[in-house]
């Protein structure tokens, strides 16, 4: 069964959800879009890239599985050391044209290999850019501050664009609970022939529908078959999901009783850190 959506009703879905159409934006595919389109993935970047002309995008390019785990390492880490070893063996170097994970579809290899992409150097979360500020964007990650894209999309008054994602894919509010003061985590990975250590690491995603009904006053949307495009500002994105974080440090945190990340979230709000 082919599909309607085309390229033409992409490129005008993009551009009406837009709040700041000149301004930068952080791009989040959700893959299962990418069946649901003419011409798939392609057709898909092709029309980010018409409807983004002349700004400055980005999209995440994470690649987990350069992760690797100590025997010992911090308490209330949200990881249990033993259990984690046995997917060091696994674990890979970054570098800068490591694929990124299947987690978010083919549409970050291909922004990848378009001409002038940039990516980030966190060897789990990079972005990779492209537009005129590509440079600036890319030179506000480091390993201590794997949010920097995202402040820079803020003071930049850039647009988070959600293509069939939910929030759960937002990985922007990731940032705001970095501001909330929630708590993070430890990792490591494989980077530079050695094991670099990644502070203010961030917890669990799944958790983060809850933003949705709130940020509802500033979603634009435009609906294609049975799944959206939606837009949001960033800035005002950040101010309304802070507030709900300050009012509720618990909030946005998933419900499954078996997860270490906001299971280690919860006893931070209760207990604080422990000595
Ligand atoms: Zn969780």
């Amino acid at each position: 069964m082919g599909s309607e959506i085309g390229f033409r009703t992409l490129v005008l879905a993009l551009e009406a959800v837009r709040w700041n159409p000149r301004g930068p934006a952080l791009v989040l595919l959700a893959p299962e879009v990418e069946g649901r389109v003419r011409g798939g993935v392609a057709t898909v970047a092709g029309a980010v890239q018409a409807a983004m002309a002349g700004a400055t995008w980005l999209t995440p390019a994470f690649t987990f599985r350069t992760m690797v785990y100590p025997r010992v390492g911090p308490a209330d880490n949200g990881v249990v050391y033993l259990a984690a070893q046995a997917g060091n063996a696994r674990a890979v170097f970054f570098r800068p044209d490591l694929p990124a994970d299947p987690e978010w579809g083919a549409f970050p290899e291909i922004v990848r290999r378009l001409p002038g992409a940039q990516r980030t150097e966190h060897p789990v979360l990079s972005f990779v850019v492209v537009g005129p500020q590509a440079e600036a964007a890319v030179a506000t990650q480091s390993l201590l501050d794997p949010w920097g894209p995202m402040r820079w999309l803020e003071a930049e008054g850039g647009d988070v664009v959600l293509i069939g994602a939910d929030p759960t894919r937002n990985v922007a509010i990731h940032y705001v609970e970095a501001m909330a003061g929630r708590k993070t985590f430890t990792r490591w990975a494989l980077m530079d022939r050695r094991v670099v250590e990644l502070p203010g690491f961030p917890g669990c995603r799944r958790g983060f529908g809850a933003a949705a009904p709130i940020l509802e006053p500033a979603t634009r949307r435009v609906h294609l078959d049975d799944w959206a495009i939606q837009g949001l500002p960033m800035e005002r994105m950040v101010q309304i999901l802070l507030a709900f974080l300050q009012r509720d440090p618990m909030a946005l945190l998933c419900d499954d009783p078996l997860c270490l990340l906001c299971h280690a979230v919860r006893q931070h709000v209760l207990y604080g850190a422990r000595p």
